[in-house]
């Protein structure tokens, strides 16, 4: 069996050297005679490998001296609650851009944590269709951070800008777009971002976080929620997900040696071409975001009749193409074409989409 184009938003298709690599060192890392996944987290073998996947992001991201950055688990979902339970610091209210299905998911977490959560903008309006500009947000008076999420997964909304916050710390959920495109983290109070769309496997969760808003949280939270732990034991308080962390480093080195995340950038700018140029020549498909919010990671379509759905995603089942099927929440189609998406599949799925269409025409 080839191996299929993966157009799963997460967990997603990683590179195909990356696994081939993994593979090959599988039984003996390096001459250690055990898998990475069998190492203790506190030998030195496995130090060596964090401490370098560590560095490689450093470098790929530009990292200011000073930032930490944390190798969690728990998920983005986690840091829904992490993030008002640690950076609220006494303050009365925190501000959120609501932009959909995971922007509204973080709204409910702040709102079950801090005394006020003030929407600065909602896309709920136009069906979270785009991205409110900035001068349309309301801050509220000296707020704890103020929140976005940069790419929404579901909706394919996603911020081609970064907005700006004054002295209030900036917080994004980067999960879905992170590595995708060069970034000015200097720019941030905090970036948070699950591994399973566009860095490894599932299991591991990466923070980058200013160190003046390390070890704030007021009452002081539980050890395990508290940044201030994780940053104190260089995220080794308890065993860390050891082989994703592998995984997520070899996908770093990749990405290094391919022209780093400007590299990047150039290929996903290339990749989401090949298919919005297709949607909008064609009167069969239709995609309903505002094109200068396009995601370049997620493209969500619809076709014509959704009693053809099934038909479709059978077709392209066979053609080696899986995992197109919109979220339940939007319906249609999702093709997530993030870093490790070759732009062979892309085009692959638009030759098919005009076949598709022509049967039906
Ligand atoms: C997938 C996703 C999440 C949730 O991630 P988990 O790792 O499942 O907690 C949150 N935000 C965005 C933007 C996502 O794409």
């Amino acid at each position: 069996m080839p191996r299929v184009f993966n157009f799963s938003a997460g967990p997603a298709t990683l590179p195909e050297e990356v696994l081939a690599q993994a593979a090959e060192e599988m039984l003996d890392w390096h001459g250690s005679g055990q898998s990475v996944m069998e190492m203790s987290h506190r030998g030195k073998e496995f130090i060596s490998i964090a401490a370098e996947a560590e560095a490689d992001l450093r470098t790929l991201l530009d990292i200011p001296d000073g930032y930490h950055v944390l190798f969690l688990q728990g998920g983005a979902t986690l840091q829904f609650e992490l993030i008002p339970m640690n950076l609220m610091r006494g303050k009365r209210s925190v501000d959120y851009v609501h932009t959909g299905e995971w922007a509204k998911k973080a709204i409910a977490a702040a709102r079950g944590l801090a005394p006020s959560v003030n929407l600065a903008a909602s896309a709920e309006d136009r069906g979270f269709t785009y991205v409110p500009p900035q001068s349309t947000w309301r801050l509220s008076d000296d707020p704890a951070y103020v929140h976005y999420t940069a790419n929404e997964t579901i909706g394919g909304v996603e911020y081609h800008w970064i907005p700006e916050a004054g002295d209030v710390p900036l917080v994004s959920d980067m999960s879905s777009n992170i590595l995708s495109k060069p970034l000015d983290v200097s720019k941030f109070g905090l970036i948070y971002a699950g591994a399973q769309k566009n860095i490894g496997p599932a299991g591991l969760t990466i923070v980058i976080i200013r160190p003046d808003l390390v070890g704030l949280g007021v009452p002081t939270p539980p050890l395990m929620m508290d940044y201030a732990t994780h940053v104190k034991s260089e995220s080794m308080h308890n065993t860390p997900p050891t082989y994703a962390i592998y995984i997520a480093g070899l996908v770093f080195k990749r990405l290094l040696a391919t022209g780093g995340l400007a590299g990047a950038e150039e290929r996903n700018i290339a990749k989401a071409a090949v298919l919005y140029d297709f949607l909008d020549a064609s009167d069969f498909y239709a995609n309903p975001v505002d094109v200068a919010d396009r995601s370049r990671m997620n493209v969500p379509f619809t076709l014509p009749d959704p009693a053809l759905d099934a038909e479709f995603l059978a077709g392209a089942k066979e053609r080696g193409m899986v995992q197109l099927k919109g979220h339940r929440s939007v319906g249609g189609m999702r093709a997530s074409i993030y870093n490790a998406m070759p732009i062979e599949g892309v085009r692959a799925l638009v030759s098919y989409m005009a076949e598709f269409a022509a049967s039906k025409g």
